[in-house]
């Protein structure tokens, strides 16, 4: 699957973008949410995050990784010398699942959108994906997260732009040890990437469109 323009052809501009996703009623998980949350951070970071969609913590304060798995991301870009506002924050779905369950393929499609068209308009030099649905999102596969973290990939669709898997932040806070030592390994890797490392194993993943074309 290779990032679609529809973002792009969609919303002229940030603010067109915004409305449209905080008056979405395009999936179910509409009907139960508190709010959207859309994203938050700069509009032009180097570094974008992209979890899986908003716990009962975001749903209730609109903001993503807010909860305990934010405290997690937050510490991990501050081993890296970020901070949250030095990047920009986003989920696959806007809309909290109903009892935190994955989102559905159709919700995902629904919501894709409004992550192309935030990638489109950050324009990151590197994205983290946090977790399996993020990362299978974005990149196209159905492989998991275990097989990917550990090595960047580029954004199908917008090769100029480097993925880099790592753990969901919520997964390392429940089985902690290895996955942590791995999650902080990830985020060197990603230190490195910003600093124009070129990272050893960069690959595709299988079954992925290469990096033709624009976001
Ligand atoms: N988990 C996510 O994937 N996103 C959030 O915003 C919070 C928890």
């Amino acid at each position: 699957m290779s990032l679609t323009l529809t973002g792009a052809a969609g919303f002229a501009t940030w603010d067109d973008l915004e409305r449209a996703a905080r008056s979405c009623v395009a999936c179910g998980l509409a009907e139960g949410r508190t709010q959207v949350v859309f994203g938050v951070g700069r509009r032009d970071p180097v570094l974008m995050l992209v979890g899986e969609g908003p716990g009962a913590e975001e749903d209730r304060r609109g903001e993503p990784f807010v909860g305990r798995a934010g405290g997690l991301l937050t510490a991990l870009l501050a081993d890296i010398g970020l901070r949250r506002d030095d990047t920009y924050i986003a989920n696959v779905v806007k809309c909290r699942p109903p009892n935190n369950r994955d989102p559905a393929p159709d919700e995902i499609a629904a919501c894709r959108p409004y992550l192309d068209a935030q990638i489109r308009f950050c324009a990151p030099r590197v994205i983290v994906t946090l977790g399996n649905v993020a990362t299978r999102a974005l990149l196209g596969t159905r492989e998991g997260i275990t097989k990917l973290r550990g090595r960047s990939f580029p954004l199908p669709g917008a090769g100029e732009v480097t993925v880099i898997p790592t753990l969901h932040p919520a997964a390392v806070l429940r089985t902690g040890g290895v996955a942590l030592a791995q999650v902080r390994a990830d985020f060197v890797r990603v230190k490195r990437a910003l600093a124009g490392v070129p990272a050893a194993g960069s690959v595709r993943p299988a079954g992925a469109p290469g990096p033709e074309g624009r976001v």
